[in-house]
């Protein structure tokens, strides 16, 4: 969170804003006390301060872990790399992880971890100092592991810095057959899946998607039902900002403003996600992008005329001071927190539609996920399938050939044929859960009579995890 908004937000914690709705949640429940406190609170916390030269000098870094929830192991969240990186944030986030893999029923304790370091203004040498160091420090105390905890990438982190945290894992723990399960968003050629990249930004469209299907919904704030001329704004062009935002675009939704830190840029008759991106490449920044409007201000494009808002940068963003001018009637959090409560009441009481991060962003881990699974088996996803599968669509193919006496054209022969790849399985596979992930949370608001989907979210991932407590006979 910016100074700015952070004399902007409440002045409660993080973590507290969290708490609120899981106690929300809770009212829904009959359980224990002593049971929400036990799911609600960090189970361990790990603050480090180590010593990088620097040039000349010597600089302390200030970096944590945080396991929130050890009910499922291994624990699981990425790290995070911004000089905003404090205890409360990590551990908000590292809950957060822990209610996203209970709705996606991804086997996972949720986790953390930041290092409060600006990556941009930073050498690669030094990022790459700092990431093998800290990698260490977690080896040192046991915070990283294949079945102990495996982070990802997050908010300044990517594919480079995971396969070194990878590399500095394997160095040091030789012999480790499943050390590619250390950590996940890997590189492809590192053991990383096809997919995982996009991955949280296609779960986003994914489940934006699923809710523009349904009629009742759409009624309720007065748009028709699909996306195809549905104007979106997105908050953020980062990895998941810039994947989300083209998968509307390709959908036909009308791309209206796109934020960034330096500014937004916005063009009623849609941007090409794409062409913005070249831009930013060649000049460093997407204002003064052809035929779009700057924005100096790139707050203020959060209160710009559209259908669907999607914050897909930072936390606390919309806050009670900004909140009564959002003007989007759907708000898909693809950002970990962009609304704090306060914010999250006014926008109910307008009728605006939030899909809660705990369930849209949790593309990312769902496909970090298939990833983990993937290095634990050691083979790539389709090897063994895909020309099995070819061979049967071909025999099944003759058959129909020889009974409709007609030939199929070559081109669609081809596409009927193709057994699947590894990005095939992947993506169905990340559609599949983000599809009935939806479903689920929306019939329990429905049964329960749950006034929000992020409540809804909540007792849905509450009862997901006191039934693996249950299970492991802990809470009888
Ligand atoms: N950092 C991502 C998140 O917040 C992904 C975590 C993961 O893949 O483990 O969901």
């Amino acid at each position: 969170m910016s100074k700015k908004n952070k004399s902007k937000a409440d002045a409660s914690s993080f973590f507290s804003c969290i708490e609120k709705n899981f106690d929300k949640a809770a009212r829904y429940l009959s359980i224990k006390k002593g049971l929400l406190e036990q799911i609600k609170s960090c189970n361990a916390v790990y603050r480090i301060h180590f010593p990088v030269k620097i040039g000349k000098e010597i600089q302390v870094i200030e970096a944590y872990r945080v396991q929130h929830s050890h009910h499922k192991l291994p624990c699981k969240g990425g790290i995070r790399y911004s000089t905003k990186v404090n205890q409360d944030e990590v551990m908000t986030l590292a809950a957060l992880m822990t209610y996203k893999c209970a709705i996606v029923d991804v086997p996972f304790g949720g986790s953390k971890g930041g290092i409060k370091i600006d990556p941009q203004i930073i050498s690669v040498e030094n990022i790459e100092k700092i990431t093998r160091r800290y990698t260490s420090e977690l080896i040192k105390k046991n915070f990283i592991g294949p079945g102990i905890d495996v982070p990802a990438p997050d908010y300044g982190t990517g594919e480079r810095e995971m396969s070194w945290i990878f590399d500095t894992f394997l160095s040091l723990s030789p012999g480790e057959v499943d050390a590619l399960a250390c950590v996940t968003g890997k590189p492809v050629s590192q053991g990383g899946v096809r997919g995982r990249k996009e991955a949280t930004g296609l779960g986003v469209f994914y489940g934006i998607r699923e809710l523009c299907k349904m009629k009742e919904e759409m009624l309720s704030v007065g748009l028709d039902v699909g996306l195809n001329g549905k104007k979106v704004i997105v908050q953020g062009l980062g990895n998941v900002g810039y994947h989300a935002a083209t998968f509307f675009h390709e959908a036909g939704a009308i791309i209206v403003a796109l934020a960034e830190r330096e500014g937004a840029i916005y063009n009623q008759e849609g941007l090409n996600v794409s062409n913005v991106i070249l831009h930013l490449k060649k000049t460093g920044s997407i204002l003064n992008f052809p035929e779009s409007k700057n924005i100096e201000d790139t707050e203020k494009a959060l209160e710009l005329e559209c259908d669907i808002l999607i914050p897909a940068a930072l936390e606390n963003v919309i806050h009670k001071h900004n909140a009564n001018r959002i003007k989007a009637k759907i708000i898909g959090e693809a950002a970990n927190g962009p609304l704090t409560p306060e914010a999250d009441e006014i926008l109910e009481k307008k009728g605006v539609l939030i899909v809660p991060d705990i369930y849209l962003n949790a593309g990312g881990v769902t496909v970090s996920y298939f990833e983990w699974l993937k290095n634990l088996s050691h083979v790539r996803y389709g090897r063994m399938e895909k020309r099995f599968s070819e061979n049967m669509n071909t025999e099944l193919l003759q058959v129909v050939e020889t009974c409709c006496r007609k030939k199929i054209p070559i081109e669609e022969k081809k596409m009927i044929l193709r057994g699947p790849r590894e990005i095939d399985l992947v993506r169905s596979g990340l559609e599949d859960t983000m599809i009935n992930g939806f479903h689920k949370i929306r019939d329990l608001k429905k049964s329960l009579k749950i006034e929000n989907l992020r409540t809804a979210a909540f007792v849905f991932a509450i009862n997901k995890i006191i039934d693996s407590y249950e299970k492991l006979g802990i809470f009888p």
